[in-house]
């Protein structure tokens, strides 16, 4: 090991400034992608990759940008961000993972041997936040995006994708290509913001993401039978609003038993919902959220079975129909288990925790060994120029992410458990 070889997170946290000041105004970031202002952003990560010696920069076919240090083997490790944003967006999302991992690569860089080739991605579209579909190129690179689909998608101004992405020399039928680059990768890690309060009020830094959450989203109509709200006494209605609103306290209920489920109604509404009748009808969605299919299943199954006992002793029937279902994706174990071992090194203490939202390091699990680092995000806020973190916290992101990579290196260079 040389001495040019150590992380300095005080240099990614410079970094992350100079973006921010580079691409956001007074109401936050503003790299949305394919935008004038993310392609600024992106030429200048492409001009801070330019300093490291040895790294060569593409872009695939997806629009997805690579920087790629070799070692003695092709065999990659790929440290994966985003630096495209919401709009009116915090300084951290994405940019953090992106700007760390190209710390890191100047930290490798520095390394006397250097076993396997060390890969940065800055992913494109990653918010989906003006066309409507994120992760765009991740999905791309792992070949579960459909381009009929996606060749649909028009902006708020009416401008289809396709002459957004050929802007910047991109073309849908192509986009999959971008799977090949995907050949020789050994493991992806990804280091974020958390978004949410786990951590905070665990009082931890940092954790290690178990994987995203998997969704069941159903429709469920309760029907009773509407009647005056004067005329008829409390014991004869079958009030579909009433076994409505229990259900809904129920399954929160349900939820709150079980450790890392979510159970959430958001959309509700009533029929004929007037002031001087109570309700025959009510319908209302229920998105139900784990990380595991079984555990999901069961809460499903167990809402479908309360409703049911809850609409007859309110003399109502009730009707669920799936709207949407996203499987679960669960991380790399071995590779959790080493980023626990390597934040509990770096920070002290190491706790796991699944990520509520989706993460590009999700499209890739499907494909590649990989982990995610999260790091405490202030009063779990996100998506707002408000995000942030504390400099404390991020400086030990960014040692975790690179201590992560060099073990992550020594453990697929030399065959071992580790190795797939
Ligand atoms: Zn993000």
């Amino acid at each position: 090991m040389t001495a040019g070889s150590e992380v300095d997170a005080g240099r990614a946290l410079a970094w992350l400034r100079e973006l921010a000041e580079l691409t956001s105004d007074e109401g936050g970031a503003q790299r949305i992608a394919w935008t004038q202002t993310w392609a600024r952003g992106r030429a200048w990560l492409r001009s801070r990759l330019a300093e490291i010696p040895g790294v060569s920069v593409h872009v695939d076919a997806a629009g997805n940008l690579w920087a790629t240090l070799p070692g003695e083997s092709s065999r990659s490790i790929v440290l994966g961000g985003h630096t495209d944003s919401v709009p009116d967006g915090g300084w951290l999302d994405g940019a953090l993972g992106t700007l760390a991992a190209l710390e890191c690569l100047r930290a490798h860089a520095g390394e006397s041997r250097r076993p396997l080739t060390l890969r940065l991605v800055d992913w494109a579209d990653e918010e989906g936040a003006r066309f409507g579909r994120s992760l765009l190129g991740s999905s791309a690179c792992s070949g579960r995006l459909d381009p009929d689909e996606v060749a649909k998608l028009v902006d708020q101004d009416g401008v289809p994708l396709a002459d957004a992405l050929a802007v910047h020399d991109v073309a849908i039928p192509r986009m999959l290509e971008a799977h090949r680059e995907l050949r020789d990768v050994a493991a992806y890690l990804e280091l974020h913001i958390e978004q949410g309060p786990v951590l905070e009020r665990l009082g931890l830094p940092l954790g290690v993401v178990l994987g995203t959450f998997g969704v069941e989203r159903h429709r469920v109509t309760v029907l009773g039978s509407h009647a005056h709200a004067g005329a008829t006494p409390m014991d004869s209605r079958r009030d579909a609003l009433v076994a409505a609103a229990r259900c809904a306290v129920a399954f929160r209920e349900d939820a709150a038993g079980g450790e890392d489920v979510r159970a959430t109604v958001g959309e509700f509404s009533v029929s004929p919902g007037i002031a001087t009748a109570f309700n025959g009808r009510c319908e209302f969605s229920i998105d139900q959220r784990a990380l595991d299919r079984d555990v999901l299943a069961g809460l499903v199954r167990g809402a479908r079975t309360e409703s049911e006992r809850i609409a007859a002793e309110e003399g109502c029937s009730v009707s669920w129909e799936e709207i949407q279902r996203i499987d679960p994706i669960p991380f790399d174990p071995k590779l959790i288990e080493l980023a626990g071992r390597v934040v509990a090194e770096v920070a002290g203490a190491s706790r796991s925790l699944p990520s509520g939202p989706l993460h590009d390091a999700a499209e890739m699990a499907t494909q590649v060994p990989t982990v995610m680092l999260f790091v405490r995000s202030i009063g779990g806020v996100s998506h707002t120029k408000e995000e942030d973190s504390s400099l404390d916290d991020l400086a030990l992101s960014v040692r975790a992410l690179h201590q992560l990579s060099r073990q992550v290196v020594a453990e697929k260079a030399t065959p071992g458990p580790l190795t797939t």
